[in-house]
């Protein structure tokens, strides 16, 4: 499926485009923010580029700087209106092929776990691991 293909019919192009009603929270010339309409907590918002691009990899570097400036922002008021302990920030990547930054006010007391299994090193395999990324590490990473 081409790319083109997948952006007609992508629901949340489809939102910023008003064909699909959303609670909005906050837009501006680059970014939407409305909840999701299956929330983790109430208040879980999504922070959508207005663009379509599929992973945060796609978005050129100013909106996806941008993008995460008003996630700061946005953090900071939804944890007032919630009287949140944290806000947690996640980009996910698997659900809806259209980059996305979810925001979702926690309590401490709130049970949910957190959501993937963790594992240990074995001895040495940590110092491996690193340079497997440092090796693959580009020169434009410098920003
Ligand atoms: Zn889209």
């Amino acid at each position: 499926m081409k790319r083109d293909e997948k952006k007609e019919e992508c629901i949340f192009c489809k939102i910023v485009k008003k064909e699909i009603p959303s609670a909005e929270v906050y837009e501006d010339e680059l970014v939407k923010a409305f909840l999701d309409i299956n929330p983790v907590t109430y208040g879980h918002t999504l922070l959508i580029t207005k663009d379509h691009f599929p992973l945060m990899t796609d978005v050129p570097d100013e909106v996806v700087s941008h993008a995460f400036k008003v996630a700061k922002r946005l953090m900071k008021n939804i944890k007032k209106a919630y009287k949140a302990d944290f806000v947690t920030l996640a980009v996910v990547g698997i659900d809806v092929c259209h980059f996305h930054i979810h925001l979702i006010p926690r309590k401490r007391s709130d049970g949910i776990p957190i959501f993937w299994p963790t594992g240990e090193y074995e001895e040495g395999e940590m110092e491996r691991e690193a340079e497997r990324i440092r090796s693959h590490i580009s020169k434009d990473l410098k920003v």
